[in-house]
Protein backbone atom coordinates (compact mmCIF):
# COMPACT_ATOMS: atom_id res chain seq x y z
CA UNK A 1 0.00 0.00 0.00
CA UNK A 2 1.08 3.57 -1.35
CA UNK A 3 0.81 5.53 2.10
CA UNK A 4 2.91 2.31 4.13
CA UNK A 5 6.18 2.41 1.24
CA UNK A 6 7.99 4.93 3.33
CA UNK A 7 7.85 2.41 6.82
CA UNK A 8 8.99 -0.62 4.50
CA UNK A 9 11.78 1.47 3.20
CA UNK A 10 13.08 2.07 6.20
CA UNK A 11 12.63 -1.36 7.35
CA UNK A 12 14.71 -2.32 4.77
CA UNK A 13 17.57 0.16 5.57
CA UNK A 14 18.20 -0.84 9.09
CA UNK A 15 18.22 -4.15 7.97
CA UNK A 16 22.17 -5.19 8.03
CA UNK A 17 23.44 -7.06 5.53
CA UNK A 18 25.42 -9.24 8.14
CA UNK A 19 24.79 -9.62 11.66
CA UNK A 20 27.85 -11.23 13.90
CA UNK A 21 26.41 -11.14 17.43
CA UNK A 22 30.02 -11.35 17.97
CA UNK A 23 32.63 -8.57 18.46
CA UNK A 24 34.63 -7.31 14.74
CA UNK A 25 37.60 -9.72 15.14
CA UNK A 26 35.37 -12.60 14.62
CA UNK A 27 35.04 -11.01 10.61
CA UNK A 28 37.54 -12.63 9.30
CA UNK A 29 39.41 -12.56 5.91
CA UNK A 30 37.60 -15.46 5.00
CA UNK A 31 34.15 -13.36 5.41
CA UNK A 32 35.88 -10.01 3.74
CA UNK A 33 36.81 -12.44 0.97
CA UNK A 34 33.22 -14.15 0.81
CA UNK A 35 30.90 -11.05 0.08
CA UNK A 36 34.03 -9.45 -2.56
CA UNK A 37 34.79 -6.55 0.14
CA UNK A 38 37.83 -4.55 -0.83
CA UNK A 39 37.60 -1.74 1.97
CA UNK A 40 35.89 -1.35 5.39
CA UNK A 41 34.70 1.75 7.20
CA UNK A 42 34.47 0.90 10.45
CA UNK A 43 32.78 2.52 13.40
CA UNK A 44 34.85 3.56 17.05
CA UNK A 45 33.14 3.68 19.75
CA UNK A 46 31.69 0.39 20.88
CA UNK A 47 32.92 -1.12 17.58
CA UNK A 48 36.44 -1.02 18.44
CA UNK A 49 37.05 -0.02 22.19
CA UNK A 50 34.79 1.22 25.15
CA UNK A 51 34.06 4.87 24.68
CA UNK A 52 36.03 5.53 27.55
CA UNK A 53 39.01 3.71 26.83
CA UNK A 54 41.95 5.08 24.31
CA UNK A 55 43.42 1.91 23.49
CA UNK A 56 41.83 -1.27 21.87
CA UNK A 57 42.56 -4.98 23.21
CA UNK A 58 44.74 -6.73 21.95
CA UNK A 59 41.86 -9.10 20.12
CA UNK A 60 40.96 -5.49 17.83
CA UNK A 61 44.91 -4.86 16.68
CA UNK A 62 45.74 -8.15 15.34
CA UNK A 63 42.80 -7.84 13.39
CA UNK A 64 43.62 -4.86 12.61
CA UNK A 65 47.14 -6.15 11.58
CA UNK A 66 45.11 -8.86 9.81
CA UNK A 67 43.29 -6.89 7.89
CA UNK A 68 45.43 -4.41 6.32
CA UNK A 69 47.10 -6.55 3.96
CA UNK A 70 43.88 -7.27 2.19
CA UNK A 71 41.57 -4.09 2.49
CA UNK A 72 41.35 -0.17 2.65
CA UNK A 73 40.12 0.72 6.83
CA UNK A 74 39.11 4.41 7.40
CA UNK A 75 36.93 5.13 10.95
CA UNK A 76 34.20 7.50 10.81
CA UNK A 77 32.67 8.37 13.96
CA UNK A 78 30.12 10.39 15.53
CA UNK A 79 32.08 11.01 18.65
CA UNK A 80 32.45 14.99 19.21
CA UNK A 81 35.49 15.07 20.75
CA UNK A 82 37.46 15.73 17.38
CA UNK A 83 40.74 15.06 19.73
CA UNK A 84 40.00 11.80 20.72
CA UNK A 85 39.25 9.95 18.21
CA UNK A 86 42.20 11.47 16.34
CA UNK A 87 44.27 10.39 19.06
CA UNK A 88 42.69 6.35 19.03
CA UNK A 89 43.37 7.10 14.70
CA UNK A 90 46.68 8.22 15.12
CA UNK A 91 47.55 5.02 17.49
CA UNK A 92 46.12 2.52 14.71
CA UNK A 93 47.58 4.79 11.86
CA UNK A 94 44.58 4.95 9.82
CA UNK A 95 42.67 7.54 8.40
CA UNK A 96 39.63 8.90 10.52
CA UNK A 97 36.11 11.35 10.34
CA UNK A 98 34.76 12.32 13.92
CA UNK A 99 31.78 13.98 14.34
CA UNK A 100 30.30 12.39 11.63
CA UNK A 101 26.79 12.88 12.57
CA UNK A 102 25.94 9.15 10.91
CA UNK A 103 23.22 8.40 9.39
CA UNK A 104 24.37 11.42 7.44
CA UNK A 105 26.10 10.87 4.71
CA UNK A 106 28.60 13.28 3.87
CA UNK A 107 31.54 12.08 6.16
CA UNK A 108 31.10 8.13 5.22
CA UNK A 109 31.09 9.25 1.34
CA UNK A 110 33.95 11.36 1.96
CA UNK A 111 35.60 8.20 3.32
CA UNK A 112 34.46 6.34 0.22
CA UNK A 113 35.44 9.11 -2.10
CA UNK A 114 39.02 8.55 -0.81
CA UNK A 115 39.37 4.54 -0.92
CA UNK A 116 38.05 4.95 -4.91
CA UNK A 117 35.55 1.68 -4.59
CA UNK A 118 31.97 1.04 -5.36
CA UNK A 119 29.89 1.50 -2.32
CA UNK A 120 29.00 -2.16 -2.72
CA UNK A 121 32.75 -3.24 -2.02
CA UNK A 122 33.01 -1.65 0.87
CA UNK A 123 31.51 -2.88 4.29
CA UNK A 124 30.27 0.09 6.85
CA UNK A 125 31.09 -1.35 10.06
CA UNK A 126 29.54 -0.60 13.71
CA UNK A 127 27.25 -1.25 16.73
CA UNK A 128 24.36 0.64 15.90
CA UNK A 129 21.64 0.15 13.17
CA UNK A 130 20.56 3.63 13.40
CA UNK A 131 23.43 5.06 12.80
CA UNK A 132 26.05 2.64 11.00
CA UNK A 133 23.70 0.03 9.24
CA UNK A 134 21.48 3.19 8.23
CA UNK A 135 23.84 5.44 6.51
CA UNK A 136 25.87 2.25 5.19
CA UNK A 137 22.39 0.96 3.42
CA UNK A 138 21.60 4.42 1.92
CA UNK A 139 24.88 4.50 0.77
CA UNK A 140 24.81 0.88 -0.79
CA UNK A 141 27.23 -0.23 1.10
CA UNK A 142 27.59 -4.01 2.83
CA UNK A 143 26.47 -3.31 6.43
CA UNK A 144 27.66 -5.33 9.27
CA UNK A 145 26.27 -5.18 12.64
CA UNK A 146 28.68 -6.11 15.09
CA UNK A 147 28.67 -6.66 18.91
CA UNK A 148 30.88 -4.06 21.26
CA UNK A 149 34.31 -5.78 22.09
CA UNK A 150 33.09 -5.83 25.94
CA UNK A 151 30.82 -6.60 28.57
CA UNK A 152 29.33 -3.68 29.71
CA UNK A 153 28.33 -3.55 33.44
CA UNK A 154 27.68 -0.20 34.03
CA UNK A 155 24.42 2.20 34.41
CA UNK A 156 25.52 4.03 31.15
CA UNK A 157 26.45 0.47 29.37
CA UNK A 158 23.03 -1.02 30.60
CA UNK A 159 21.62 2.17 29.06
CA UNK A 160 23.18 1.50 25.85
CA UNK A 161 22.35 -2.23 26.07
CA UNK A 162 19.03 -1.51 26.34
CA UNK A 163 18.69 0.31 22.92
CA UNK A 164 20.91 -2.18 21.55
CA UNK A 165 18.02 -5.08 22.66
CA UNK A 166 15.17 -2.59 21.10
CA UNK A 167 17.57 -2.15 17.89
CA UNK A 168 17.91 -6.19 17.65
CA UNK A 169 14.07 -6.43 18.06
CA UNK A 170 13.18 -4.04 15.31
CA UNK A 171 15.71 -6.25 13.01
CA UNK A 172 14.17 -9.59 14.08
CA UNK A 173 10.42 -8.57 13.88
CA UNK A 174 11.18 -6.78 10.14
CA UNK A 175 13.22 -10.61 9.76
CA UNK A 176 9.42 -12.44 10.46
CA UNK A 177 7.46 -9.69 8.82
MG1 LIG B 1 29.32 2.83 18.07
Amino acid sequence: MFFLSPVMNLQKLIKPNLILYKPIWFLTADLIKQYGLRGLILDVDDTLLGNNELEVCPEVRQWLEDMRPICQISLVSNNFSHSRIQAIAAKLNLPFRSRAAKPSRRAVREALTIMDLPASQVGMVGDRILTDTLVGNRLGMFTILIQPPYEDTSWLGGRSQVVRNWESWLIKSEIKS
